[in-house]
């Protein structure tokens, strides 16, 4: 009894595990991500009222994201201008876990910006919009941008010449897909391509290109699909191999 249920919580854990690695894709952001996203949660959350900052993009390894702004003077008063918000890649995280980062960001510019006085950084002004987000509309904004559990984004490590293995697939409609492939589970996926109609050409490469350091390692047929002439390009310079 006792051991029947240790061995059931083991292979529930095991299912999580296993159904996140699905469901949460990690993913890098940019500028135009940015944008799409302030957008919206200053329309659903700050009713519009936050003109758009400048955006940009760090590869801090400390803050996950940052507001800054710069200040004047002017008739004895002290002016805010010039904001910006930053958010870091140097960890790949899901695109959940930005948008808490990008939360975090709005509420210091939305008080930067409305001129509210708070009692520190991340005061009780800062505490009652990032709870009132959380009980309301279930994100997990956290005060603290703490980069713990956080994985390093591939590119950024330092072994940029690893060796991937690549698959490259061409379908029948013209699609060209490119995808990083789990050796261990090679074998299986090559007999799988064969039983495909729909395939057309698959070959298999041996890549040190930095741009496969993005690519999900795949155990299954999935694949990222690329223009023709990217695709040309790739598997001409790859090192060809067959099993
Ligand atoms: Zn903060």
């Amino acid at each position: 009894m006792k051991n029947g249920l240790r061995r059931c919580i083991a292979s529930a854990r095991f299912f999580i595990l296993y159904s996140s690695f699905f469901i949460y894709k990690i993913m890098q952001v940019d500028i135009k991500w940015m944008e799409t996203w302030f957008d919206r949660f200053n329309h659903d959350y700050f009713d519009g009222g936050l003109p758009r900052p400048r955006f940009a993009l760090s590869k801090s390894r400390t803050r996950l994201g940052s507001m800054a702004c710069k200040r004047r003077l002017k008739m004895g008063r002290i002016q805010y201008y010039d904001y910006s918000i930053h958010i870091s890649n140097y960890y790949d995280q899901s695109e959940r876990q930005f948008q808490n980062v990008m939360l975090h960001e709005m509420i210091h510019y939305s008080i930067a910006y409305m001129g509210l006085k708070d009692t520190s950084s991340h005061g009780v002004v800062f505490r009652g919009m990032m709870d009132s987000l959380n009980r309301k509309y279930g994100w997990d904004i956290t005060v603290m941008s703490s980069t713990r559990n956080v994985k390093v984004s591939e590119d950024m490590k330092p072994d940029p010449n690893k060796e991937r293995l690549v698959l490259a697939l061409e379908m029948a409609d013209g699609k060209r897909y490119l995808s990083v492939v789990n050796p261990h589970f090679a074998r299986r996926l090559n007999a799988e391509l064969k039983r495909v109609p729909q395939i057309k050409k698959a070959s298999w490469h041996i890549s040190t290109d930095a741009c496969f350091a993005h690519y999900p390692v795949v155990r299954s047929m999935r694949g990222r699909r690329v223009e023709r002439d990217v695709y040309d390009e790739k598997v001409r310079e790859m090192k060809q191999i067959t099993f």
